[in-house]
């Protein structure tokens, strides 16, 4: 079908739409209105609707979103996966460290299931050796669990916690403190450098009160605290940094 006349029929369409609302009291926004066109045509892949609806010419989108879905002009529903993969990306890292522990007492504790137990559907199943790497079965992952599977889970974090150094410090610092520390750490703070690029200045004002100008590396040498400290102090968590934390948690 031609453009041209899809976009007088959906013109048609709309001033209809727009009596309708007019007789139902309702406000039509043709600023939030998008219009995209489905079709296989690769030749008008890149044209671009122009309808135009109260004398405002409404937002062609390649990628609207219905009800949580991307559509797109094939609908291949390519984007959508796209989005959809970032998505799980983000989740499967956040559980990335589960399998180590819990994930991986829980298979264990299957393949106990597998030999022990004459109902499994994989009883006495000897895995085939694998052709294809994605065919990873989990009885080449596992082992035969000796005790619970929750005894299990407690010591594998158990042997995970060892190998990592414990923790240098306690919550000892008052909370503004404690936050004005980490703050320093990350680097993210309200040093008025920061402000500024953030738009969160009043007055547009960069200078500490000691006249220098305030930016991360100011607040750890600036002459109003008794002793300087370096980004190391932060990590080590020692006196110089606690005071030069102390003395900035009403300022970051
Ligand atoms: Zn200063």
């Amino acid at each position: 079908m031609d453009c041209r006349k899809v976009e007088e029929k959906l013109e048609a369409a709309l001033e209809e739409l727009a009596t309708y609302y007019q007789k139902n009291h309702l406000k039509p926004n043709p600023s939030k209105t998008q219009v995209c066109a489905f079709h296989l045509k690769n030749k008008d892949a890149l044209r671009e609707l122009e309808i135009y609806w109260r004398g405002e010419r409404l937002e062609h989108c390649t990628t609207p979103r219905y009800l949580g879905v991307t559509l797109d002009r094939t609908l291949s529903f390519r984007q959508h996966c796209i989005n959809s993969k970032g998505k799980l990306i983000v989740c499967t890292h956040l559980l990335a460290w589960h399998p180590h522990r819990c994930g991986a007492a829980a298979t264990d504790a299957e393949r106990t299931k597998q030999e022990t137990d004459a109902r499994h559907p994989l009883h006495q199943h000897e895995p085939a050796s694998r052709r294809l790497p994605s065919r990873k079965s989990f009885m080449a992952r596992s082992r035969t669990l000796e005790g619970s599977i929750e005894n299990n889970r407690v010591t594998r974090w158990t042997q995970q916690l060892t190998t990592r150094e414990p923790p240098r410090e306690e919550m000892v610092l008052p909370f503004a403190a404690w936050k004005s520390l980490n703050r320093l750490r990350t680097g993210v703070a309200r040093w008025k450098t920061n402000l500024l690029k953030w738009g969160m200045s009043e007055d547009d004002d960069v200078m500490c009160s000691c006249s220098q100008l305030q930016d991360m590396s100011h607040l750890l040498v600036c002459p109003q605290l008794e002793e300087g400290c370096t980004h190391e102090d932060l990590i080590l968590c020692n006196d110089k940094d606690i005071a030069a934390a102390v003395f900035w948690k009403d300022v970051v």
